[in-house]
């Protein structure tokens, strides 16, 4: 029950109504008996300044960022982590002594979630779909695991290069992916990961193109979509016998990092998991 003492924490974002992020934490701080709510915090992009100033002013313990100010929000934040930094992305918000903390769970989160599979990741190939800020959080995760070497392929070649330039690494390379590198690299690729939001609901019919006579047949085919649970991708790929994991993971281990960082305790992962399934089923 809500009391005087309660700790909030909450999402920022535009939209936010369709996000299951409040239930999966409020059963989790339920679960260990904490005296934390976890609240919906739709902003308009003109008030982005205005919400972050308004989180400390109102003692909030912190909050997670979403669609459309994982970037824009970095400017307005006291600190911003090393990790947080590296990405150029912020999920994450911690307020500690009248400061705010920027930190970034996705990457550990899609990691974990890999790690959940048992899908090697060290001196691997990873071949991703899509240059936004997912793949972006999806690289460092990968580079930071010991990753080989990681193509980049994109709609547009410009800015899949550019993607990949940016993070001045020999082994991440970029490209359009209906040329023929796309081509070599899904042939020796171990990690295929979709990083577009092709396929996901309401477009549910979408996937990217891809000609999956030329995928490596060892590869794991991951989506970080979770809505559907099973993408056009991820049903074409299991079609053809290959190992296949969806975004929920990623989702619920981000969201498990970020209790821990609110709370300093173990997330009940458990629950939280469960909370998707359930919350999900109900929602989609
Ligand atoms: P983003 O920054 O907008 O990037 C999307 C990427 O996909 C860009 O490279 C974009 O290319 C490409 N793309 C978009 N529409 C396309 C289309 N119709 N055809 C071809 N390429 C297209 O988005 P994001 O934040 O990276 O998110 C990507 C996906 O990951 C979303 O589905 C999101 O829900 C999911 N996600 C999941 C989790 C999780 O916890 N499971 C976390 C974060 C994100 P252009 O630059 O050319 O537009």
């Amino acid at each position: 029950m809500i009391s005087g003492k309660t700790k909030l924490v909450g999402l920022i974002g535009h939209p936010v109504e369709h996000s299951i992020s409040p239930a999966i934490h409020n059963s989790a701080f339920a679960a260990h008996g904490l005296d934390y709510a976890y609240l919906p915090l739709p902003v308009e992009p003109a008030n982005l300044a205005a919400a972050i100033a308004g989180i400390k002013a109102l003692s909030f313990a912190g909050a997670n960022v979403t669609i459309p100010f994982k970037v824009d929000v970095m400017p307005y934040l006291d600190e911003i982590d090393s990790t947080a930094r590296f990405i150029g992305a912020v999920n994450t918000i911690v307020i500690k002594n009248g400061k705010s903390i920027g930190y970034n769970t996705d990457a550990e989160g899609f990691i974990k979630s890999l790690q959940q599979k048992a899908i090697v990741i060290k001196n691997r190939n990873a071949v991703l779909l899509g240059a936004g800020g997912a793949a972006r959080a999806v690289v460092c995760g990968l580079i930071g695991y010991g990753v080989s070497q990681i193509t980049v392929l994109a709609r547009n070649r410009d800015k899949a290069e550019q993607f990949a330039q940016s993070f001045e690494n020999p082994t991440i390379f970029g490209g359009a992916w209906d040329n023929d590198t796309a081509k070599k690299a899904m042939r020796s690729c171990h990690i295929l990961i979709n990083c577009t939001p092709l396929g996901m609901h309401p477009m549910i019919d979408n996937a990217p193109p891809l000609d999956w006579d030329n995928v490596a047949s060892n590869a794991a085919v991951c989506d970080l979509i979770y809505n559907p649970t099973t993408t056009k991708f991820l049903a074409t790929a299991a079609q053809s016998g290959y190992r296949t994991l969806n975004g929920e993971g990623m989702l619920v281990e981000q969201a498990a990092l970020a209790f821990k960082l609110w709370t300093g305790q173990e997330a009940p992962r458990n629950v939280m998991y469960e909370t998707f399934i359930t919350t999900f089923s109900r929602t989609s």
